[in-house]
Order: structure tokens, then C-alpha cells, then sequence
């Protein structure tokens, strides 16, 4: 199999060694240095998608009978402080060989580099960057070895990913998991003091509580949850505090930027929907070369329906994520017959509206952001009228 990128160079027994390009170890040094000021954010990096695996093999399993449902899903820490080990554990979708070496493997997604390249400022390069999915290589900020050790949804093979973030990784059969899903197993740093402390467990307890408290499936650690599992759109706005969007935002999007602002809907009549949609801070990087893009996830009744839901938005307000949820619509409805759904005719005219009433408002109260808004969508915004 050809890898682009990738330079397969030994194979000891079953361990395959890979190494990855020049540029892009320089890339993920250059990251680990500079963008990371905060480091505990590699657990949020992590829960975030031991998350997604989870929402993914719900859907899996939604559209496939054959593939075992999740009786017991959850996302599991575990801790040793005397071997300064964390481990991240999820029973979700899984990884084969081949995505271990094209997920974790590709530092960042196909072109990146061209585009970072072609970037000058090294300000802006360290802001993009976090866009671009090297969510996962946070974790060599804190671990000087870690393993992701994974087996896919409907195969009974598990894989070891080990790499020490030097520039290569090694990937080997492993003895079977009992399940589909994945475990990361960080290594703490025994040069940093600092990094043992993730082994703590007011440490660990501190991080979920702050950035993964919303996160939809159990979180356990020592056996207990630890983490509320409220939907943050279904709370009232009173008792949501503005770190809370932020984390959420962050969690949505996995971009690493503060969101610029945020629009709550709760629409009650004919039809009822939940809606927490946020503008981001620089523009996606693809807006403008994938017109299409689009980012609100669709929920039904506070479960994961789909992500990327382009029917609920026009296109001229493609730079908005977030999420709508509504109780209305049937659990079954697919991205085919989305589309012909009245409700989401009613919703997305009803979205549209709300957004531009938030526009209005916020040229009136902060016209400061309002401007800064229109200078990175205005562009967009406006093929409204072509
Ligand atoms: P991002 O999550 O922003 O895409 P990451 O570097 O964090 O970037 O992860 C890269 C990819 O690796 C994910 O998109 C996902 O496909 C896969 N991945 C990471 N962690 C897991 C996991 N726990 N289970 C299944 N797939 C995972």
C-alpha cells in the first residue's frame, strides 16, 4: 500500500516502522513549541474524540444491523501516579492498520503544508494550525511515548500506533481488545516535573470538569462519572458561562481559536428546536476553496444526528457551527430526504432570520466585533445577493 508521504523503511517481525516526512516533523516541532501555551488541553483533545468514535459507531450501527450495538458506551481514564501513566480510553468506532497510518500517522490533512507554506506571518501560520486537525500530537506535549492501541468496528484485528513524536512511529499486530474502540497511553514526560501531574487525580478531575463537562457520553474515572452530561443548548442562558461556550465551541469545531461570538435559539410553536451557533474568529481556511463546507450538526432530541447538515443553513452563512436540535423531526431521517423535510425548510428559514436579528444586535451593542465580523464574512455574507 502506498502512503502518500510516508516512507515505510523497516519491518522487525510484525513491527513496521514509518517515518514521516521532514516537513512535517518540523511541522508538529514547531507546534509542540509554540501553540500549546496551555497543555492541559491535549485531554480535552483526546476526550473530544474518544467522543466522536462514540457518536460514530451509533451511526454505524444505526445503519447497519449486522454490526454489534454498544451495550455499555463510555469513555474511560485511568491513572498511575507511581508510573506516571494516562491512559484515554473509548469504546467507540475503532481504527484499522490502514486508518492508524492515515489519521495518526498524516500530521495534518492533504495540502496543508502547501497552504501553511504558503502563509508568511509565523503569527498567523501558529493560529491556522490548530485548524487543521493535529488535535491528537497534543498529547507530546505532556507523554514522550505514547501508544493508541485500536480495533475497528466490525473486524476482530487490533493494531498498536507507538510513536515517541521524534519524527517516526511504529505499528504492530497487538493482542485482541475485547471490543472494538481505542486506547491512548500516554507516557508522562520524566524529564517535566510538570507533566506528572497529569497522573494526579484532582489534576484529571480539574480538566474534564472545565473542558469536557458537556460531553454527551459517560466519562469514568475510578469507576465513578465524572462529568454532568448536560447538553450545554438545552440549558438556560442564565446559568451558562462564557468559558462553557468557549469549550463547546472548541469541542464542535476543534478549532483551537476563541469563537468571535455566539447566537442561542430556542424556537417554540408549530415547530420546536434548540439552536447554539457560534461565528468563528478567522475564517475556515477552506471557505472559500470548498464553497460547499458547511458546520451545523443536526440533533434530535439531544442525540447525534449528523454532522455538516448543509440543508439547515444557506450557503452565504456557511461559516456558522454549531448545533440544532430539535425534537420534531423522526430519528430515521437520512441526508437524502433531509432535504424534502418541511421541518427543516421551517427551521433554516427560521435560523436565518435569528442570525441576522444577532447581526442587527450586535452592529447596536458591540460595533467593535460587528465590524470584525464583517471583515473576515462580509465576503461571503454578501453572495446573499448574487
Ligand atoms: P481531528 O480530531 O481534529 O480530526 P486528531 O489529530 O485529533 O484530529 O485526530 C485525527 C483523526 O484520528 C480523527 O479525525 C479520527 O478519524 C481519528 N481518531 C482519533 N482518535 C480516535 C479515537 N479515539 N477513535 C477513533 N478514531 C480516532
Amino acid at each position: 500500500m502506498h502512503v502518500s508521504g510516508f516512507v515505510k523503511r523497516d519491518n522487525i517481525m510484525s513491527e513496521e516502522k514509518f517515518y514521516f516526512q521532514s516537513e512535517t516533523a518540523g511541522l508538529l516541532k514547531m507546534m509542540i513549541n509554540s501553540v500549546y501555551s496551555n497543555r492541559d488541553i491535549f485531554l480535552r483533545e483526546l476526550i473530544s474524540n474518544a467522543s466522536d468514535a462514540l457518536d460514530k459507531r451509533r451511526i454505524e450501527c444505526l445503519k447497519d444491523s449486522e454490526l454489534a450495538e454498544n451495550e455499555k458506551p463510555e469513555i474511560i481514564i485511568d491513572s498511575d501516579k507511581e508510573k506516571k501513566i494516562l491512559s484515554v480510553s473509548d469504546n467507540g468506532i475503532g481504527m484499522s492498520k490502514d486508518d492508524l497510518i492515515q489519521f495518526l500517522g498524516t500530521l495534518a490533512k492533504s495540502g496543508t503544508r502547501e497552504f501553511l507554506q504558503s502563509v508568511e506571518s509565523e503569527k498567523a501560520k501558529q493560529e491556522l494550525i490548530g485548524q487543521f486537525g493535529v488535535g491528537f500530537y497534543s498529547v507530546f506535549m505532556a507523554a514522550e511515548k505514547v501508544e493508541v492501541i485500536s480495533r475497528k468496528l466490525g473486524s476482530n484485528e487490533t493494531y498498536k500506533f507507538a510513536s515517541n513524536g521524534d519524527g517516526s512511529y511504529t505499528i504492530s499486530e497487538e493482542s485482541q481488545r475485547k471490543e472494538c474502540g481505542t486506547t491512548v497511553i500516554l507516557y508522562l514526560k520524566e524529564s517535566d516535573p510538570e507533566s506528572k501531574n497529569y497522573a494526579d487525580e484532582w489534576t484529571i478531575r480539574g480538566i474534564i470538569e472545565k473542558y469536557s463537562d458537556f460531553i454527551a457520553w459517560p466519562i469514568l474515572y475510578k469507576d465513578k462519572i465524572i462529568n454532568s452530561q448536560k447538553a450545554i443548548w438545552q440549558r438556560p442562558e442564565s446559568e451558562i458561562t462564557e468559558d462553557e461556550y468557549k469549550e463547546f465551541y472548541k469541542h464542535l469545531t476543534h478549532d483551537w481559536q476563541e469563537p468571535l461570538t455566539h447566537i442561542k435559539i430556542n424556537a417554540e410553536g408549530s415547530t420546536n428546536f434548540k439552536g447554539l451557533l457560534f461565528v468563528p474568529s478567522v475564517a475556515p481556511y477552506d471557505l472559500f476553496m470548498n464553497p460547499k463546507s458547511g458546520g451545523i450538526s443536526l440533533y434530535i432530541n439531544r442525540v447525534f444526528i449528523m454532522n455538516d447538515c448543509k440543508d439547515l443553513i444557506p450557503a452565504y452563512l456557511r461559516f456558522i457551527r454549531g448545533v440544532i436540535d430539535s425534537e420534531d423531526l423522526p430519528l430515521n431521517i437520512s441526508r437524502e430526504i433531509l432535504q424534502e423535510e418541511p421541518i427543516i425548510r421551517v427551521i433554516r428559514r427560521s435560523t436565518q432570520r435569528k442570525i441576522f436579528n444577532e447581526f442587527k444586535k450586535l452592529l447596536d451593542s458591540d460595533r467593535e466585533k460587528f465590524i470584525k465580523l464583517w471583515t473576515i464574512f462580509g465576503k461571503i455574507i454578501s453572495e446573499k445577493y448574487f
